[in-house]
């Protein structure tokens, strides 16, 4: 597909989903898509904080605005978990889709002493479930067209942990694996699936943010990371990308060097021998990074290798 214009990032004759659209991020994503020439499929189901309730009205404005600045939209009332009828959407609106923004999320903080089954699965539903559910229905269509975009949200919550949010650190980080095999899955095929990590001033985060700080952490800021991980021109797949406040990078998991545990092959581990050897296994001065399983096995067997020939 051709761009309209060399010089800027266009998105016409694509197709996007923005999932939880209505407000906060996935309205800045929105907005930014439609003023770049995608056409937009907003999807909100329009509940609260906690995931009750619902209403058409946060969808029907930002599609409105949408339309406003010149964009092409369309609203969608479902729950993720319902992303069949989203993608479905997408299909009798505009004829295809390109690219699936999995952004819609609720909070359910408990400390885990006082979590609920409800709590826990309210917020598996949404944000793993909902982004899988979503992600599949458009799976085939990118499978067919050769091309596709997914973005998954995650948060620092997952990578780090966070008081009260055992729930939800667990769906965001189960996001990250998720999307590491979409993107082995879907690579081959030009479908390429990045995790977005923001940190932005939102109805999520207004009662936590001091007010200073909820002004320079707008959603708008991390809108262009969002929107340049889903053009076409960006080659990127299976990255965790951090933003906020107009900043980005990239995040990896990293590990030590770590150390072989007995002497030769037939050698017995001891657990005296995994305390004495702690500090070298834990050891984070040098870490390493790896891209794919096949290189922490190849690892592992190259050291199966060298007690073999006794080094
Ligand atoms: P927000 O509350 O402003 O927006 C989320 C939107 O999702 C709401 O409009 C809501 O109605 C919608 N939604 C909720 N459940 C839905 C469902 N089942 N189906 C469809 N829509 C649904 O929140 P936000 O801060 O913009 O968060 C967006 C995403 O970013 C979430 O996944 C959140 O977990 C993640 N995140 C946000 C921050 C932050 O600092 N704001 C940090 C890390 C991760």
């Amino acid at each position: 597909m051709v761009t309209d214009n060399i010089n800027s990032l266009r998105f016409v004759g694509r197709v996007v989903i923005v999932t939880g659209a209505g407000a906060g991020l996935g309205r800045a994503y929105a907005l930014l898509f439609g003023s770049r020439g995608a056409s937009v499929v907003v999807n909100d189901l329009g509940g609260s904080i906690h995931g009750d309730g619902n209403s058409n009205k946060v969808a029907d404005v930002v599609v409105e605005e949408i339309k406003r600045n010149g964009g092409k939209a369309v609203a969608n009332y479902d729950s993720v978990l319902d992303g069949d009828k989203i993608v479905k959407t997408a299909i009798d609106a505009f004829g295809r889709i390109d690219v699936v923004v999995n952004n819609a999320g609720i909070l359910r903080d408990k400390s885990f002493t006082k979590m609920t089954d409800t709590d826990w699965n309210l917020i598996h539903d949404v944000h793993l479930k909902g982004s899988m559910k979503t992600t599949k229905a458009a799976w085939p269509y990118f499978h067919k067209q050769n091309y596709g975009r997914v973005i998954l949200t995650s948060s620092h919550s997952g990578l780090y942990g966070n008081f009260g949010q055992a729930n939800y650190s667990a769906a965001k980080m189960g996001l990250v694996g998720f999307a590491n095999t979409l993107a082995i899955e879907g690579g081959k095929k030009n479908i390429y699936t990045n995790v977005i990590i923001p940190i932005a001033g939102s109805r999520l985060t207004e009662d936590i943010l001091p007010p200073d700080l909820f002004e320079q952490l707008k959603p708008e800021y991390i809108a262009p990371v969002v929107v340049w991980l889903c053009h076409e021109d960006c080659l990127e797949n299976g990255s965790i990308i951090d933003s906020a406040a107009g900043w980005a990078g990239k995040s990896q998991i990293v590990r030590s060097n770590g150390c072989v545990l007995k002497k030769t092959l037939s050698d017995e581990v001891t657990p005296e021998a995994v305390r004495e050897n702690w500090i070298n296994i834990t050891d984070m001065s040098n870490p390493k990074t790896f891209d794919t399983i096949q290189e922490v096995t190849a690892e592992i067997m190259t050291s199966v290798e060298k007690l073999k020939d006794g080094n």
